[in-house]
C-alpha cells in the first residue's frame, strides 16, 4: 500500500516523533494511533525464533514459544553454502509470519578474534569475507519472507568480558579490513531491514553514537536505508546517539529519552530535520513490515526439524578419519559414551536460547536409519554438572568399550560454558570428558569423538583417537545428523570457518584479550586467525577451511581470461575439480589471494572466493570464479579508499587454507597513483624510487661512499645500502656545503612536481 510518509510526518507532533526513537517495552515498537502507525514486534534471533509471549527478557531466562531450533551461526558457516544460509533464513522468516513478529534479531556477523569470546557460537567465522557472505545469504532468505532482519552487533564487540564498557582500540585498516568488512558486503548486497549497535566503544566512542560508524559508513558510505536500533540497553546519551544515526532505541526508556529529544529539538540543539529523518527512515520499516505480513500464516513444524536435520549435517566437520574409520559399519558393535549422547548439547545460552519444538538423540537418528540397537550399548561416561571424574560412570564406559569393536564418545562441551555475557577462561574441555578419552583410548583402539562446542577447544588427545566429528552446536535435529554422517547415510560436507589452535597462547589475540580494565587494544592488527597462524608460520591443530569427506577431490587445471589487468578490470579464474572417490558428496573449493611485494604489511593470503559443489563418482566440473579489485585491495588510509598496488598477485586454490592445491599469477596495474610529498626529511632511499630523484640521490650516495672518512674498506660495512636510510637535510651538512640548501630545495621542487 502507498503511504505518503512525508505527510504522515509533517502531521506528527514533536512529542510523537520523539517517542517513535524508543520501544513500547521489551519487544514492540510505539505507534501513533490517531496516523495509523502501528505497532510493530521484533524477537531474537538469530537461529531460531525466540518470540516472548509473557514474561520478557533479553538473556534467555523466561519462555518462549516453541520454534525450530536451528544450528547456530557458528555451526552454519561451516557449510559454506549460501543457498543453505538462504533456506534457513526462508524457514525463520516463515516462523516469524507465523508468530506474527515482523524482525527477527540476527545475523550476528561480528569476527571471532579469540576462541574465547562467550559468543562466538552466534557468530560465523574469523574471515570477514566468509561472514559477510553467509551473512548476506542469511538475510536475503528471512527477508524474501516479508520479515526483516537486524545484522548485528555493529561493530566490532568482540568478547563478552566488560560488554557494556568496554572500548575496542583498533587502527584504521584493521577496522576496515577486518572488522567491518565483515558486515559491509551484508548490508551493501541484502540491505537488512536494520542494523543493531553493539553494546561497545569503538576507539572512545559508544557504538550507539558513534557517528564514524552509523552516519559516515553505514548510511553515507555504504548506503544502508533502513534503521539502526539498539542492543537492549545500549544507549548512552540519547540525543548524541539520534545525531549520530541512532535511530530507535530498545527497549522501552520508559518515556524518559524521549523527553530528552523533545528538549534538545525544543532548545536547538538538536535539528528538527535529524528526528524527522529518523522517523523516516523508522516509518519506512514499520509499513514495510505491515504490507508484508501474511495472514493467517503457519508452518509445518515436522518439515522444519527435518530441514533442520539436512542442515546440520550440512554443516558437521569431519576434522580426523584415520583409515577411514568412518563411517561405521552396520554389523560393527558400537559403544556409545558420554552424556551428550542423551543429553545433546545443540544450541548456546543467553538471548538467542530457543525453546524447540523437538529434540533428538542420536538414538532416535539411529533408530530412523535402521541401525540394528542390539549392535549399540551406552555408557554415561561423565556428570554434566560436574567437571570431576566419577568413578562409576568411568567403570562403566570402560567396560562398554573395551565389549566393542569402536567407541564412539559424545564429547564437547557444558552449558556453563559458553554463553552470551561472558567469556572463556581457557580452551579445554571439563577435565573427567578429557580423563575419560585418553582412559579409553588406551583400552580400544577404534575411538572416535563427536564434538558438541560453539568455539574451538584443545584436544591434548588427538593423536591417540581415529576420528573427530566436530559437530558443533546443531540445532534439534543434531541427534538425526549425527547419525546419517556415521553411519554414511551421507558424507561430511562442512569446513571450520575458523581456525583451531593446538592451544590458547597461539592464538594472535592472546595478548590483548580481554584487555586492561575498559580498554581492549587489537594489537595483532590484521592478524586474526589464518591471517596469522599462516603469516607467521604457526601450526594449528585444523587450519581454517579443513574438512574431510567421504569421498576424494582432484583439483586440475586453473586457467584465467587475461595475464594481466588493470585494477579496474574483472578476472575469471576457472578451475577443474573432480570426484575422484566412490560416492556423491560435496566440496568446498577455496580462493585465496597473496601479494606478492606490497609496500605496505599484508597477512601471506587471504580468502576472496568459495563455491560448494555436489559431485557423483567420476564426475568433474569446471568452477569459475569473479575476482573484483576489492579481491586484490587493501584500504589505504592516505587515500581513505581501497587501493590495489601494481604487481604480481597469486591465486590461490585449496581444499583448506593449508591445502593449496593450484596456483597462479596474475600481474595487476594499478589505476590510482598515490602521490608521495617529499619532504627535507626524506630519505635517500625514497628519493631514489622516484625517477627524477634517482640519479642525484645516487650521486649523494656516491660522494658519501668515496669520501675517505667513509670508505667502504675503513668499517667494513656497506656503506651504500646505510646511506639509503640518511635523510636529504643531513646531506648538506655530511658534504661538507657540496650538496648546498638551494640545491635541496631545487630538488624537493622537481620531485614535488611544482
Ligand atoms: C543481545 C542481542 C539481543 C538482545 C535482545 C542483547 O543482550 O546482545 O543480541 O538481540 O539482547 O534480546
Amino acid at each position: 500500500m502507498s503511504r505518503d510518509i512525508e505527510k504522515i510526518i509533517s502531521e506528527m507532533t514533536l512529542e510523537e516523533k520523539a517517542s517513535l526513537c524508543s520501544g513500547l517495552d521489551f519487544w514492540h515498537t510505539k505507534g501513533v494511533e490517531r496516523l495509523g502507525i502501528p505497532q510493530i514486534m521484533v524477537s531474537d534471533g538469530p537461529h531460531g525464533l525466540r518470540k516472548q509471549a509473557e514474561e520478557a527478557d533479553h538473556l534467555g531466562l523466561n519462555r518462549s514459544v516453541k520454534s525450530t531450533c536451528f544450528p547456530s551461526g557458528a555451526t552454519l558457516a561451516c557449510s559454506w553454502d549460501r543457498n543453505l544460509l538462504k533456506t534457513v533464513g526462508i524457514a525463520l522468516g516463515m516462523e516469524c509470519q507465523a508468530e506474527n513478529v515482523s524482525i527477527i534479531l540476527g545475523p550476528a556477523a561480528n569476527i571471532k578474534r579469540s576462541p574465547l569470546c562467550g559468543r562466538n557460537f552466534e557468530y560465523f567465522s574469523e574471515d570477514p569475507y566468509l561472514s559477510s557472505e553467509m551473512a548476506a545469504s542469511h538475510i536475503n532468505g528471512v527477508q524474501s519472507q516479508g520479515i526483516g532482519t537486524s545484522l548485528k552487533h555493529f561493530a566490532v564487540n568482540n568478547q563478552e568480558h566488560r560488554r557494556l564498557s568496554v572500548d575496542a582500540i583498533l587502527d584504521e585498516r584493521t577496522l576496515r579490513e577486518i572488522y567491518l568488512a565483515s558486515f559491509e558486503e551484508a548490508v551493501k548486497q541484502a540491505q537488512p531491514w536494520t542494523v543493531m549497535c553493539g553494546y561497545n566503544k569503538v576507539n572512545g566512542d559508544y557504538c550507539s553514537q558513534n557517528e564514524y560508524l552509523l552516519r559516515s559508513i553505514l548510511k553515507d558510505e555504504w548506503g544502508h536505508t533502513g534503521f539502526v536500533v539498539s542492543d537492549w540497553g545500549a544507549v548512552d546519551e540519547r540525543v548524541e546517539g539520534l545525531r549520530a544515526g541512532l535511530e530507535l532505541e530498545m527497549p522501552s526508556s520508559n518515556g524518559v529519552n524521549d523527553k530528552k529529544i523533545v528538549k534538545a529539538v525544543q532548545d536547538g540543539s538538536l535539528c528538527e530535520s535529524v528526528l524527522d529523518e529518523a522517523v523516516e527512515r523508522l516509518l519506512q520499516v514499520v509499513f514495510k513490515a505491515v504490507d508484508h505480513k501474511k495472514e493467517g500464516a503457519v508452518y509445518d513444524e515436522a518439515a522444519h526439524h527435518e530441514l533442520a536435520r539436512t542442515v546440520a549435517r550440512e554443516c558437521m566437520v569431519l576434522l580426523k578419519n584415520d583409515d577411514n574409520i568412518l563411517p561405521l559399519k552396520r554389523d560393527s558393535h558400537v559403544a556409545i559414551i558420554g552424556a551428550f549422547a542423551k543429553t545433546p548439547r545443540y544450541q548456546g545460552g543467553g538471548s538467542s536460547h530457543i525453546n524447540p519444538t523437538q529434540v533428538d538423540t542420536i538414538f532416535d537418528g539411529l533408530q530412523q536409519i535402521g541401525v540394528n540397537t542390539a549392535n549399540i550399548s551406552y555408557a554415561q561416561g561423565f556428570s554434566l554438572t560436574s567437571d570431576d571424574i566419577d568413578e562409576n560412570l568411568f567403570k562403566e564406559a570402560q567396560l562398554a568399550a573395551s565389549k566393542a569393536d569402536v567407541a564412539v564418545i559424545f564429547a564437547g562441551l557444558p552449558d556453563s560454558y559458553e554463553s552470551e555475557g561472558y567469556d572463556r577462561t581457557h580452551m579445554r574441555m571439563p577435565e573427567n570428558q578429557t580423563q575419560l578419552i585418553e582412559a579409553i583410548s588406551k583400552i580400544q583402539s577404534n575411538v572416535i569423538v563427536v564434538l558438541s562446542n560453539g568455539s574451538p577447544i584443545e584436544m591434548p588427545w588427538t593423536e591417540n583417537v581415529g576420528g573427530v566429528l566436530e559437530g558443533y552446536l546443531a540445532g534439534q535435529a543434531s541427534g538425526l545428523a549425527l547419525a546419517d554422517l556415521l553411519y554414511g547415510q551421507v558424507s561430511p560436507c562442512g569446513k571450520i570457518a575458523e581456525t583451531f589452535p593446538k592451544k590458547l597462547s597461539d592464538n594472535p589475540s592472546y595478548l590483548n584479550f580481554p584487555g586492561e580494565g575498559d580498554i581492549v587494544s587489537y594489537k595483532e592488527g590484521l592478524f586474526v586467525g589464518y591471517r596469522y597462524y599462516d603469516t607467521k608460520e604457526i601450526e594449528p591443530l585444523f587450519p581454517f577451511g579443513h574438512g574431510l569427506s567421504y569421498t576424494t577431490f582432484e583439483y586440475t587445471d586453473i586457467t584465467f581470461d587475461k595475464q594481466t589487468m588493470l585494477d579496474s578490470d574483472t578476472l575469471t579464474v576457472n578451475v577443474t575439480l573432480g570426484n575422484t572417490g566412490k560416492i556423491s558428496a560435496k566440496e568446498i573449493i577455496q580462493l585465496y589471494v597473496k601479494d606478492l611485494e606490497s609496500s605496505v604489511i599484508r597477512p601471506t593470503k587471504e580468502l576472496r572466493a568459495f563455491e560448494k559443489v555436489t559431485l557423483t563418482p567420476g564426475e568433474e566440473t569446471t568452477i569459475a570464479f569473479t575476482l573484483t579489485k576489492r579481491a586484490f585491495a587493501y584500504y589505504n588510509t592516505q587515500l581513505g579508499d581501497w587501493h590495489v598496488e601494481s604487481g604480481d598477485f597469486e591465486i590461490l586454490i585449496g581444499a583448506s587454507s593449508q591445502d593449496i592445491r593450484l596456483q597462479k599469477t596474475i600481474k595487476i596495474e594499478s589505476t590510482t597513483s598515490l602521490k608521495k610529498v617529499y619532504t627535507r626529511n626524506s630519505t635517500l632511499g625514497d628519493v631514489m624510487l622516484h625517477p627524477k630523484g634517482k640519479k642525484a640521490a645516487q650521486d649523494l650516495i656516491t660522494l658519501m661512499v668515496s669520501d675517505k672518512h667513509n670508505s667502504p674498506d675503513s668499517l667494513g660495512t656497506d656503506m651504500t645500502i646505510m646511506f639509503k636510510d640518511f635523510v636529504l637535510r643531513s646531506m648538506v651538512n655530511f658534504t661538507g656545503g657540496l650538496f648546498s640548501d638551494e640545491m635541496m630545495e631545487t630538488l624537493l621542487k622537481e620531485l614535488n612536481n611544482c
